[in-house]
């Protein structure tokens, strides 16, 4: 680093600021003096340290209670200081994180300047807390991030991620967050090491100007299991508000195809303009329905193909699109086609 850079640090809540109340951890330290006297920023950045700033969050949350709103204040809060920093950190409970990563990507412009999202599986007081490894980590690659990596990602234990590629895949492990359907794009260990195969795609989009926020219902999760009912199904869709289902199918994109009340559902929402979006239930699960009679079916039914997409990308995805005004033609267009590197194409 040869100048001094200016980070922005945008704390939300999560397990790294907590503390033990009588019903258990809760969101409770501003962490902004404890971040400006870490020693550790002194050697790590060494002859440049960073120029910090902290923006805290009034409430600070426990990301269980994160909702669509809060996404695009931090969005919003990020762009409206654009020019001010180089890179920004988001301080995030791990619960729902990578739903923020995956929403700020989207509910960003096309990003060239890091932000980076991390968290903590212990608070920072605690004795073996990761909360400073992953805050220094996070400080260094929003310094630090090649110039054609730069994009919304998390940076947890020794791993740097694409945003909307990230999921929690642990709530013991230091390691929390991995991307099984897409190569990292970084190694922390002794240096910060970056792949430096995975540039950032060009991405289209400006909420800020254009967006405004649809119902918390216009968007459902649906994951299937052996039973799940139609009656379950439709009473969802009869919901008025509803733009957009993301189902979380069997392996390469599989549903009930012999409930035929099911498969009805499904076509009746298209029909009625809800886009259906599957993804597979498998960590590594990749969406084929061509695959199997039972993905066939889904697909005459109108819904259409996540491919490798997360569960978390493509329900904020959908949000987003959602969020832009488009028509459900338009969104079902946009679903299969990848604007920040959520998919492969
Ligand atoms: N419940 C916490 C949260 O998501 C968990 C964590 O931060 O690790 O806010």
């Amino acid at each position: 680093m040869n100048a001094r850079k200016r980070l922005l640090i945008i704390y939300t809540g999560g397990t790294i600021g907590m503390q033990q109340t009588p019903e258990g951890l809760a969101p409770a330290r501003d962490l902004a003096a404890d971040i400006r006297e870490m020693p550790e920023l002194g050697q790590t950045f060494q002859t440049h340290p960073p120029v910090l700033d902290t923006l805290s969050y009034d409430p600070l949350l426990d990301s269980s209670d994160m909702t669509p709103g809060r996404w695009v204040q931090i969005a919003q809060d990020i762009l409206q200081r654009y020019r001010h920093y180089d890179g920004f950190v988001v301080l995030h409970g791990t619960d729902t994180l990578a739903y923020t990563a995956s929403a700020l990507s989207f509910f960003l412009e096309r990003t060239d300047k890091p932000v980076v999202l991390t968290g903590a599986q212990l608070p920072f007081a605690w004795p073996r807390s990761d909360a400073r490894n992953n805050l220094i980590s996070a400080l260094e690659v929003a310094a630090n991030m090649p110039d054609t990596m730069t994009q919304v990602c998390v940076v947890f234990g020794p791993r740097i991620l694409r945003g909307n590629r990230a999921t929690k895949v642990s709530a013991k492990a230091y390691d929390a967050f991995d991307s099984p359907r897409y190569p990292h794009l970084g190694a922390i260990g002794i240096d910060v090491e970056y792949n430096r195969r995975r540039r950032f795609p060009v991405a289209f989009g400006n909420f800020g100007k254009q967006g405004s926020l649809p119902p918390d219902d216009a968007v459902a999760l649906i994951r299937l299991f052996p039973g799940f009912s139609a009656t379950t199904l439709r009473a969802i869709c009869d919901n008025s508000n509803l733009r957009g289902i993301v189902l979380e199918a069997y392996g390469a994109g599989n549903g009930p195809s012999q409930n035929q009340t099911f498969q009805d559902t499904i076509a009746d929402a298209v029909r009625r303009g809800i886009v259906v979006v599957v993804v597979s239930q498998p960590l590594d699960g990749i969406v084929r329905m061509s695959s199997y009679a039972a993905g066939s079916a889904l697909a005459r039914a109108g819904a259409i193909s996540g491919r490798d997409m997360t569960t978390e990308a493509a329900l904020t995805k959908l949000y987003y699109l959602i969020a832009l005004g488009y028509s459900a033609e338009t969104i079902a267009r946009k679903m299969k086609t990848p604007i920040a590197g959520e998919m492969r194409r």
